[in-house]
């Protein structure tokens, strides 16, 4: 699909960032967006990179009302040579489009996903920034746009892609969070919405999440919706136990999302020589896991901020550290290999990384 590029008036180009410390996280974003439109009977029609511009939307539009909406989330990285990488984006599109199934939504043609993605942050590669672990943070959307009251699929989509310039995640230090196992809420059940990257999941998130900083924690892990006694993620990251020889996760059984970097994780953790089990983690044993020492390193997973190492970890009314309470040699050595080849210092022997033209 041809994408047509509309001009960028001298006065729609935003004052640029001076200081890239001063970035933060998805405040500020570039000039241009890659905008396509699907309707019924015509399918995906106008794909077109345009000035950076708020939507004039109908009030009664289903997205606004019955939440109709997924996204994604990838980033660009700038390498020492100046030249820009994406990080295995046709994972993305595969994922954006089972999120679209399991909404009722059109698939976005993986081609005109990763093409889109990579013309849009070619047009805007100055907006990729260039110190040590910052990036370009790239937001797919789609949005249900018909203008109706009744409970249905759209007959109308937008499908856009928005960048924004972001610090380092970890610009303060790689500290050990505090996490705590929540026990009241639930974030997904199976044959719910768990799996896709859809905005109810991360509203219906918000309380147990504020709650859990009230008190203290950085983030809830989640347990199972049915029994709350299995592990799912903590927050929106996917959540890891090493053990001395061995790496375990919750498996993919519908209700936690398949992160892109829980896969790399896992892969590359078997290529350091831990077996990697993904398979149901009951908290009572894990906790007494931990109690016996046994846990020796715990992180999630995300690609916003790569690996988090965990240092403490709450049920009920007991507190455990994981390991020394400090980053262990795995959580670090991962976060080193998979920055590393994200930023080109390390050789990519995977063929994760997507080199722009
Ligand atoms: C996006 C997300 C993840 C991590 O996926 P990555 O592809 O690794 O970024 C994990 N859990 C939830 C709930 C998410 O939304």
């Amino acid at each position: 699909m041809n994408i047509q590029v509309l001009p960028l008036p001298e006065d729609r180009k935003k004052p640029r960032y001076t200081d890239e410390s001063q970035l933060g996280f998805g405040r500020l974003f570039t000039d241009r967006m890659l905008l396509v439109e699907w309707k019924a009977g015509q399918g995906w029609v106008d794909a077109r990179i345009q000035p950076y511009a708020p939507f004039s939307l109908d009030p009664a539009c289903l997205v606004l009302h019955y939440a109709q909406e997924i996204f994604e989330g990838l980033k660009a990285y700038r390498w020492e040579d100046g030249s820009i990488a994406l990080f295995r984006p046709e994972m993305n599109a595969r994922r954006f489009n089972l999120s679209a199934a399991r909404l009722c939504m059109p698939e976005v043609p993986e081609d005109l996903f990763v093409d889109g993605i990579e013309q849009l942050v070619s047009l805007e590669r100055d907006w990729v920034p260039g110190s040590e672990g910052t990036s370009l943070y790239i937001r797919p959307t789609m949005i249900a746009v018909e203008p109706v009251l009744g409970v249905k699929p759209s007959d109308h989509y937008y499908f856009y892609v928005i960048m924004s310039p972001v610090g380092a995640y970890y610009a303060a230090g790689f500290n050990p969070v505090n996490i705590m196992v929540e026990d009241t809420y639930v974030r997904a059940v199976p044959g719910g919405t768990g799996e896709a990257k859809t905005g109810g999941n991360y509203a219906s998130s918000l309380k147990a999440g504020l709650e859990a900083k009230k008190k203290g924690f950085d983030q809830v892990l989640w347990l199972d919706g049915v029994h709350k006694r299995y592990i799912e993620e903590v927050g929106a990251m996917n959540m890891f136990f090493a053990y001395a020889d061995k790496v375990v996760t919750a498996p993919l059984a519908g209700s936690i999302l398949n992160g892109i970097t829980r896969d790399s994780v896992l892969k590359l953790a078997g290529s350091l020589g831990f077996s990697v089990e993904e398979r149901p983690i009951d908290v009572n044993d894990l906790m007494a896991d931990l109690r016996a020492g046994k846990v020796k390193e715990a992180f999630g997973s995300g690609t916003a901020a790569v690996i988090t190492p965990v240092g403490a970890l709450c049920y009920k009314d007991e507190c455990l550290q994981v390991g020394d309470g400090g980053v262990g040699s795995l959580t670090q050595k991962l976060y080193d290999t998979l920055t590393g080849i994200q930023y080109g210092r390390i050789a990519d022997t995977f063929g994760w990384v997507r080199k722009l033209a």
